[in-house]
């Protein structure tokens, strides 16, 4: 059927070409691109689109509807894999549903041969996906109610429920734990477990995994599938665009959508449509050799955007050539890196991820996440195409065996170019599919990082504090290196005078799609947080923020100073500080000194050097020195921040608090651990932690 498919497209796009031929092109003139994707202007694609989903799937003749509650990508990149699955192991009519683009009041018309299976990521602190959020009050609202008043309501639903979460946070998968339960309460009926996924362990991948085939098992059971041998089905169509070249103004390079291709780009700027701003400043904070960290200004003047102490701001990164390049190569796709493509859903539902028509170097350098690690589904899907037998039997143990995969790869940091010319010996790939790698890569996502600037102080300039990413790798030549942070690295030496920056080897395309961020410019949106000051500058502050955990804190800082110039009274401001040493990455050391001239002793940073002693000193262990001035502090009404790491340090500080609390209250420790929760609830307990 993919053939078919695919002939007529090529089959149309002959007859169009003869039409336009003998039309003198007019027919050209006056429709759009017949084979642009409806991508286009992020504020405009979604409008006219129905939000009903019984209807979409009736008309598009679905029978399984996947949502998913997506922030980082992870979550819509299973929902893609199950759609997949459910259709060549199952013959299920799969889609895949945004949960922001459908209305939930008539989930109860859904009737019981169909099925509903909800992907949701939770993120921070408990919350929704910002895609989600709709759907999470809907659901689990007090008064909801349902188009068709039945009792009880969902008594007719049948569902599937995954959750990806992170057990280093205090409400592990509380999204699919609540929507599961609301969903119960409802009367609606689970199929399978409702899995958890770990990140904060790590497995994330192998919980889906491990889900999963139960899952498959229970549900086939459920609706009476029959399991066939599964055959790989593109989504997409490629079609080769041989009249257009890169030159050609419709091609997009790059440009996130239509407004960014026709240089009309206006706000909005949000997820979908970043604003392309200047970066006014950028420097090192570092003084060790072997170590980077920039403090970089965006200015935001030029926009509507705006932002609030204690936000996020999003980088949207590109590609290093390297990687582009090795991508391209291992595919041998190197030579046709430049030919126009247009990528078509070959499935209704189906969304092409990126605008075409585009070329092969623009999808690889903006818009997929080739850098990542590889995922072990993903390599049993490639092993049908592998360039020779030996090769596909390496590829199809490594993807059905687990223990295998993780010891073969765990050590190396593949992504997947380095793993396909690893595993084919170094043959190329000239089998798989592009649809393939449209499928099964993540989207590029933006990186998220906490403003380190006050809006009161500058209001259109945005501040960011990050350290570069890059870490040794044992029997590789060059280290690993972050996306994000190297490309900010870049920008940040052709700011500071070398017009062809390539740090540790790598090369970007700092000018961007048709030099439209020439003069040194990032693609950005913000993204608002409830990481928030009292509103009250008189009370207490006590922060705990190493390494670049302090990014916020000196937004907090700069505002409570500048508060303070302004004729407030301002708080007791303890920050607890921790690095290697002072002399090498103690971040902001002359800064601090000048806000202490407007704050005077109500500021006081205390310090964490590891390396300095033998013993190893960390800002847990400064707090619990600072036990009895914390308590004090807390019994008048602190507030009380974290920032970091995630994964040890914010972990500590929650314990070592909680003691400072028993100890200072005389209570147990238990107790403690109860009233740090009930501050956390009352939000005078605030984390932002990755
Ligand atoms: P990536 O390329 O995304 O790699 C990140 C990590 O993923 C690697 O270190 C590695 O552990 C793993 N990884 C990636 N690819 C592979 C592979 N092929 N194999 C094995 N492992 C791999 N950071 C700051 O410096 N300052 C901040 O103020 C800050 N604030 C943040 C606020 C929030 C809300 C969040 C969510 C994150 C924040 N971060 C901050 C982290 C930041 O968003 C980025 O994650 C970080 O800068 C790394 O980005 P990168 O693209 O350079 O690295």
């Amino acid at each position: 059927a993919e053939l078919d498919t695919l002939d007529i497209i090529v089959l149309g796009v002959i007859l169009l070409g003869t039409l336009a031929y003998f039309t003198k092109g007019t027919l050209w003139g006056i429709t759009k691109d017949p084979y642009a994707n409806a991508f286009a202007n992020a504020n405009g694609a979604k409008a006219g689109r129905s939000r009903n989903i019984l209807e979409k799937m009736d008309e598009t003749g679905k029978n399984c509807v996947i949502f998913y509650g997506s922030q980082t990508g992870t979550a819509e990149d299973y929902a893609s894999r199950l759609a997949k699955e459910g259709k060549s192991r199952f013959g299920l009519e799969t889609m895949v549903a945004d949960l922001e683009e459908y209305d939930f009041d008539n989930l109860d018309a859904m009737p019981s041969d169909k099925v509903a299976m909800f992907i949701l990521a939770t993120y921070g602190e408990g919350e929704p996906t910002d895609n989600a959020v709709e759907f999470y009050e809907f659901i689990t609202g007090e008064d909801v109610s349902f188009s068709e008043g039945s009792d009880p309501a969902l008594q007719n639903l049948n569902y599937v429920a995954f959750g990806l979460g992170n057990n280093t946070y205090e409400h592990y998968n509380s999204m699919v734990r609540n929507v599961d339960k609301a969903l119960q309460k409802l009367g609606a009926h689970r199929i399978g477990e409702a899995g958890e996924g770990d990140d904060g362990a790590g497995t994330m991948e192998e919980d889906f995994l491990a889900w999963k085939d139960p899952m498959w098992a229970a549900l086939a059971e459920k609706m009476g599938l029959e399991e066939r041998e599964a055959v790989y089905e593109p989504t997409f169509g490629i079609v080769d665009r041989d009249n257009l070249t890169a030159d050609s103004p419709e091609v997009y390079l790059g440009e996130p959508n239509k407004m960014h291709l026709e240089g009309t780009a206006k706000g909005p700027f949000n997820s979908h449509n970043p604003y392309i701003a200047p970066i006014a400043e950028s420097r090192e904070l570092f003084s060790a050799k072997d170590r980077n960290c920039i403090h970089m200004d965006v200015d935001i003047s030029g926009s509507n955007l705006s932002y609030q102490t204690g936000d996020h701001i999003a980088i949207w990164p590109t590609n290093s050539g390297d990687e582009v390049d090795r991508f391209l190569d291992v595919i041998d796709l190197k030579e046709k890196r430049s030919n126009v493509i247009s990528v078509k859903a070959l499935e209704p539902t189906a969304k092409v991820p990126f605008p075409t028509p585009t070329t092969y170097d623009a999808i690889v350098r903006y818009h997929l996440e080739i850098c990542a690690p590889v995922s072990r589904q993903f390599v049993a899907t490639l092993a049908a195409f592998a360039p020779n037998d030996e090769v596909k039997a390496e590829m199809t143990r490594l993807g059905s065996d687990k223990d295998y995969f993780h010891t073969k790869t765990g050590p190396h940091f593949y992504n997947i170019a380095r793993f396909l010319d690893t595993v084919g010996k170094g043959a190329k790939w000239t089998n798989i599919p592009f649809s393939a790698f449209i499928e099964g890569l993540t989207k590029l996502q933006p990186r998220y990082y906490s403003i380190s600037s006050s809006s009161l102080v500058q209001p259109k300039k945005i501040s960011i504090t990050a350290v570069i990413e890059s870490q040794m790798i044992p029997g590789r030549k060059d280290p690993f290196r972050g996306v994000a942070t190297n490309y900010l690295f870049a920008l940040k030496q052709k700011q500071n005078g070398d017009p062809n920056p390539s740090p540790f080897g790598k090369t970007y395309a700092l000018d961007g799609p048709r030099n439209k961020f020439d003069g040194i410019h990032v693609p950005v949106h913000v993204r608002h947080s409830n990481f928030k000051l009292p509103s009250d500058p008189g009370k207490p502050v006590i922060m705990v923020g190493p390494g670049t955990g302090v990014a916020p804190f000196r937004g907090f800082i700069q505002e409570r100073a500048k508060q303070a110039q302004n004729g407030a009274t301002v708080g007791r401001t303890l920050l607890f500080f921790g690095c290697r040493k002072r002399s090498e990455d103690f971040l902001y050391e002359a800064e601090w000194e000048e806000y202490k001239n407007a704050l005077g002793d109500s500021l006081e940073i205390v310090t964490a050097f590891s390396r300095e002693t033998s013993k190893k000193v960390y800002v847990q262990h400064r707090l619990k020195e600072r036990a009895k001035e914390v308590g004090e502090l807390l019994s008048q009404k602190a507030y009380f921040y974290v920032c970091g790491d995630a994964a040890h340090m914010a972990r500590e500080v929650n314990t070592v608090l909680a003691q400072i609390i028993a100890e200072s209250r005389g209570v147990s420790e238990a107790k403690g651990e109860e009233i740090v929760k009930n501050m956390r609830a009352a939000n005078q307990y605030q984390e932002d932690v990755w």
